[in-house]
């Protein structure tokens, strides 16, 4: 008789069990600036107004499988150009792992630079693909286009992800060279913009310029990340098979419901982003000034933040301990060695973190 281990490892496939789980800390009481959420929430009138459009919701249908009425809103709201198909996600993370479904095969790979986001190499994984991943450029995180172009030549991948901005390091890439690896990619290119709110660039209107163009947005870190409701726009000959992985009714009738109410209320949504980017700001030019401290530029709603050396995991630890909780990407290494990400919270949150920051920091580099 087998035992139990014996038996996950036999049927367990051998790639999933190579993984490690996607780890999601409990924040407890400390203040949460780990996630690149949107720290504002809705005023009193706002939610009777949202709750009573929720009563109209028929609880005991399933969701219309089109959702329609969410995909004109969203249409309108997201300016996507006329001939242009859209195609809704349980959160954007689901319409990365439909298009790894979609075209995973033997010897097919996902490519994209490092570091990045990492669904996309967990997700390329999972679906069975290989993952290739090349070096960001050192100084400044900006893409190096030699290096993308020359790996796109030899491992003609499937997939490439381009993050615009990207996450974890908050800068746009250089536009032109994203052009020339539209123009190189054998396969499909997907320009990530999770942080198109915060950001004064999108590939949108590129959409009509190149056929192997597929743009990924997000409602998450605009305010509604409880929702899980992203959307994949691009040419219907791509949308129309990428479709066939997705598993009927997979936004539910309360996320269509409320993100319909939720972009018709826009103009609040709006106005906290607006607040987030000049707060942003704010919070780069207060750890600009900090002593042993280099924050890099960012175009998102976080910034990263580079540490004296071998100090991060103390630093983080000790911002724990003075309840803020952010999030540690030292343990990735790399370029991340030494770094810290943190998610722009409200004037009062962010000043907290700085004390707190300030006070981890003197504790871990005796004499700053
Ligand atoms: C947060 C994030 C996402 C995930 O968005 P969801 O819609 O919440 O799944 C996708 N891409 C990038 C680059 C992100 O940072």
């Amino acid at each position: 008789m087998a035992t139990l281990s014996d038996r996950v490892a036999h049927w367990i496939r051998p790639e999933v069990r190579a993984l490690t789980a996607y780890h999601v800390p409990d924040p407890g009481d400390a203040i949460k600036l780990d996630a690149m959420e949107n720290p504002y929430g809705w005023d009193e009138a706002l939610m009777s107004e949202w709750l009573a459009a929720l009563r109209q919701v028929s609880i005991n249908r399933y969701p219309d499988p089109g959702a329609r009425a969410l995909k004109r809103r969203l249409r309108e709201a997201m300016r996507i150009p006329a001939g242009m198909d859209v195609l809704l996600g349980n959160g954007s993370d689901e319409l990365i792992q439909m298009l790894a479904l979609a075209v995973s095969g033997a010897g097919r790979s996902v490519l994209a630079p490092e570091p990045t986001f990492v669904m996309y190499r967990l997700i390329a994984q999972v679906a069975g693909m290989d993952y290739v991943g090349v070096p960001l450029a050192r100084e400044n995180f900006s893409l190096d286009l030699d290096a993308m172009l020359a790996a796109v030549e030899a491992h003609r991948p499937a997939l490439i992800f381009l993050a615009y901005p990207n996450n974890p390091t908050g800068n746009l890439f250089d536009a032109e060279a994203v052009r020339r690896i539209i123009e190189a990619a054998p396969g499909l290119v997907v320009v990530d913009e999770a942080y198109a709110a915060f950001a004064r660039d999108t590939f949108m209107e590129a959409l009509t310029a190149h056929d192997n163009l597929l743009l990924l947005r997000t409602v998450s870190k605009m305010g509604l990340a409880g929702l899980r409701l992203g959307l994949l726009v691009g040419r219907s000959e791509w949308l129309a098979e990428i479709d066939k992985t997705r598993l009927p009714y997979n936004v539910n009738t309360l996320t269509q419901a409320s993100a319909d109410f939720a972009l018709q209320h826009r103009a609040v949504l709006d106005a906290q982003t607006a607040r987030i980017r000049a707060d942003r700001e704010a919070l780069f030019d207060a750890l600009r000034r900090m002593d042993g401290i280099e924050p890099f530029p960012s175009e998102a709603n976080f910034i990263l933040f580079r540490t004296p050396e071998g100090q991060a995991d103390r630093i983080f630890a000790g911002l724990l301990e003075r309840g803020v909780l952010i999030k540690n990407l030292n343990p990735a290494g790399g370029l991340l060695a030494d770094c810290l990400r943190v998610t722009v919270g409200t004037p009062a949150e962010n000043r907290a973190f700085l004390d707190a920051l300030k006070d981890a920091v003197g504790g871990a580099v005796p004499g700053l």
